[in-house]
This record gives C-alpha cells, structure tokens and sequence, in this order.
C-alpha cells in the first residue's frame, strides 16, 4: 500500500506529496519540525511536543495557521491511514513558497505535512554493546545565533559534526558550546552517570530540550536516583561511570567509548540499563 503523508489539508499518496521549489523551508531551512514516537498505538508524550512544535515557530514568527488541535487530528489520521501502531512521526511546518528573497512574510501560507513510518534509527546490537563517539570539533551554535532550543529546520550545525563522527567511523559526535562545556549530541541529549548521580547539561548550555531527556530525568527521579542538571565538561565526560543518549528516535542507548577512552566497563552501565528498561515500561504502559 502507498503511503499516505498529510499534506497542507489532505492525505495524499507519497508519489503525489510534493512541495514547491519555492518553499523557504527548502531555500533556507526555515521551519520547524518534530519527531515523535507511536508506541502500542499511542502517540508518546502527544501535547509536549505540539507545545515545543508551537513554541518554536512562535519563536521564528511562523504563524501555522492550524491549531494545537487540528495538528493533533492531523497527526491521528495520518497514523490511521498508514496503520502505524509502532514508528514514528515527522511533523514538518516550513515557512511555505515565496519569492526568492529571504523575507518570510512574502511567504503567504506555510507548508504542513506529516509522515508516519516505521524506524529503527541503530541495530539492535548497539543497545546491548553501546555506541562509540567522538567530541566534535563544530560548536554548538550559540543561542544568540540559532538557538539549540528550537527545533528548526536548519540542521547543517549538527549535519556537519554527525559528518566527523562519521569519518571517525563512530555513529554520533559530541557537541560543546562556546565555553567548553557538553551541549549535546547531533541528534540526541546527553547523560552521565557519575558516583550514581544521573547528570545531564543544562538546556541554557546549547541543547533542545529533549522530551526523552526530561522523561528520563523524571524516571530516574521517581526510581529513586539523584538527578542533576549540570554544566560538564570533556573530562566529566572522559570519567564518568556511565555515559547514555537519550532521544525520541534512539530512545536511551548506552555510550561506551569517547575520543578512545572507554567509559566504564565498556558496556552499557547498570543504572544506563535500568533507565532504559524503565523507559521501555513508560512508552509501553
Ligand atoms: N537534540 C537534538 C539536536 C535533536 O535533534 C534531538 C531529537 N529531536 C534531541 C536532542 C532529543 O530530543 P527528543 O528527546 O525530544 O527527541
């Protein structure tokens, strides 16, 4: 069967999702999006990612012209129509066709639409063995540039640094702001675990605040570990107990080794491995 994407009002076939050459959001990655998880037929944590979804196109004076709850009917049919029950969401509002300069308010209506499909972002491996990186040589871009807080659709900042881990032949690099401190990885946020106490960076060091960063930081809560939101450094990183990503594509995985230097063990830790059960229960419930 086709895919069906909602497109600006309907459904329509995969073939026939097309949008203009004209679109800013393909000129010049103007716009936001979100990814979201469709776990046992419930969409994961619906309303704080249609909040963040708003809240970064408030931020760009994108007017989406649909509101939180046509959005979230929109995203309803579209999982029906494609009989998604397990995958993931990507909800895309760019600033729409315009002319070919950069002002966005020659852009009358923006572009929407929305694909439901099945993902696994890593083999199955990797979540038992844990993911090698590398600290990334790109800073995060400042917020006083683009900030890391909105979710937009200009993505090179990460692109670029995903690029170097790549050719150091690791999955995912990490990112630090311009002071030295973690900021986050191209895709996910990051964790450690140090004297048992589950830390991550601040979201004001350079980080999207990640829904799955803050459903972690509440079920490490709840399980009873201390919790700390704090700036890290490159040797925070380099001797922690535990080190783990946490997004909504690759869920909570394991970091085992960093520039060389093996985290730990060289498995995923204990408390890494309760978390994601943990997690896994959570999305499941
Ligand atoms: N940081 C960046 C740069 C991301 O792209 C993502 C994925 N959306 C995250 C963090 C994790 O956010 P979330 O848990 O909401 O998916």
């Amino acid at each position: 069967m086709a895919q069906k994407i909602w497109l600006n009002g309907s459904l329509v076939d995969q073939e026939n999702a097309k949008v203009s050459v004209l679109d800013h959001g393909l000129l010049y990655g103007d716009g936001v999006f979100e990814g979201i998880r469709v776990y046992s037929g419930k969409i994961f944590r619906e309303k704080q990612h249609i909040d963040r979804l708003y809240n970064c196109a408030k931020y760009i004076r994108l007017d989406i012209k649909m509101s939180k709850e046509e959005m979230i009917d929109a995203m309803h049919k579209t999982v029906e129509a494609n009989g998604v029950t397990d995958g993931y969401i990507r909800l895309v509002a760019s600033r729409g066709a315009g002319t070919l300069g950069l002002n966005p308010f020659h852009c009358p209506k923006p572009t929407v639409f929305i694909i439901a499909a099945n993902i696994q972002l890593y083999p199955e491996e990797l979540y038992e063995n844990g993911l090698a990186v590398v600290s990334s040589s790109y800073m995060r871009n400042p917020s006083q540039c683009v900030p890391p807080q909105v979710k937009s659709l200009n993505y090179l900042n990460n692109i670029l640094a995903k690029i170097e881990a790549i050719d150091n032949d690791v999955l995912e690099a990490i990112m630090y702001n311009s002071q030295g401190y973690v900021a986050e990885a191209t895709g996910d946020n990051v964790f450690i675990v140090k004297d048992d106490i589950v830390c991550t960076p601040p979201v004001q060091a350079g980080s999207l605040n990640g829904i799955t960063r803050q459903v972690v930081l509440e079920l490490a809560a709840q399980a009873g570990y201390k919790t700390a939101e704090k700036n890290l450094t490159r040797f925070d990183l380099y001797s922690s107990d535990e080190m783990f990503l946490t997004g909504t594509a690759a869920e909570v995985i394991g970091v085992v080794k960093i520039d060389g230097r093996t985290i730990g063990d060289g498995k995923p830790g204990a408390i890494t491995k309760d978390l994601r059960k943990r997690f896994y229960n959570c999305v499941n419930e």
